[in-house]
């Protein structure tokens, strides 16, 4: 796609680190109406244009994952596929549209997020909904040579090797499965792999970190606690606010679990 200087000039004035994101998004945006040169008055309009429809989501949920990457526990495609059949089936979209009155802004969107690993890169804690992929690790006393991979492996200091033997410090662990990954002889293995599910976190002017209500649930555990969040959202949501927020003004912040596991 070509440029003309005027364009490219006014392309500069736009910050150096979103400008390659830009560049893209205009690109996409002449090419889908089948310019194939991108001019001053052009890029303005495209702005103007993408402006509008990044201000207004086309629905009013999403559901993201992260990457996935040498660290993942699991492959998160077929939940998250169930989880978005499900949010469409509520059809959250008309929901809130209707809470609001009229369009719906990214603030209003209920988000699931999920992610593969503790690490959480998909900002899961932030999430109305997040999940977190967990392993159940299993020791095997008798196929340990106490080589202290393990021990090594854990930057959360979660494995101390005392007489050769590693001990688990239970709630310095994160569940990641580092260190069965780097045992050579498997006496440490990822028996299962679950998911810890978290509820109601979000920025603003309130900030909250999602509240954990899980802590070792299957993939239908996962969806049944996602249809009673749901449930208790639509009951209680007032002009397309977040669970978060409905969660403060219910006086519920520390309850999450009680709640969320009883189905009130
Ligand atoms: S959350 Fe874990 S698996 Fe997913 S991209 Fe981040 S480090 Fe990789
Ligand atoms: S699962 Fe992760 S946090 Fe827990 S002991 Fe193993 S490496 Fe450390
Ligand atoms: S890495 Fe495996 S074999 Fe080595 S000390 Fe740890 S559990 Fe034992």
């Amino acid at each position: 796609m070509r440029w003309t200087s005027e364009a490219e000039a006014l392309l500069k004035r736009v910050p150096f680190f979103v400008r390659g994101r830009v560049r893209r998004a205009v690109e996409e945006w002449a090419k889908e109406r089948g310019y194939s040169e991108i001019t001053a008055e052009l890029l303005l309009r495209a702005k103007s244009e993408l402006k509008e429809k990044a201000s207004s989501p086309d629905e009013g949920y999403s559901v993201e994952r992260c990457m996935g990457c040498k660290n993942a526990l699991c492959d998160l495609t077929a939940l998250c596929d169930r989880v978005e059949d499900f949010l469409r089936e509520q059809d959250l979209t008309g929901f809130l549209r209707e809470r609001v009155g009229g369009r719906l802004k990214y603030h209003n969107q209920f988000r699931v997020a999920m992610s593969a690993c503790p690490n959480a890169c998909s900002r899961v804690q932030i999430a109305d909904f997040g999940v977190i992929a967990t392993a159940k690790l299993f020791f095997d006393r008798d196929s340990c040579d106490g080589c202290a991979k393990c021990e090594e492996v854990c930057v959360d200091g979660a494995i101390v090797l005392k007489d050769g033997v590693p001990e688990l410090i239970e709630d310095r662990c994160l569940r990641c499965g580092a260190c069965a990954g780097a045992c050579p002889g498997g006496a440490i293995r990822v028996e299962q792999v679950g998911y810890r599910v978290l509820v109601g976190g979000k920025l603003g002017r309130h900030p909250r970190l999602a509240a954990e209500v899980e802590g070792f649930a299957s993939e239908e555990m996962v969806l049944e606690l996602l249809r009673r969040v749901v449930e208790f959202y639509k009951r209680h949501c007032e002009g397309g606010e977040r669970l978060g927020t409905i969660i403060q003004r219910l006086g519920l912040s520390g309850a999450e679990h009680r709640v969320f596991q009883s189905n009130q």
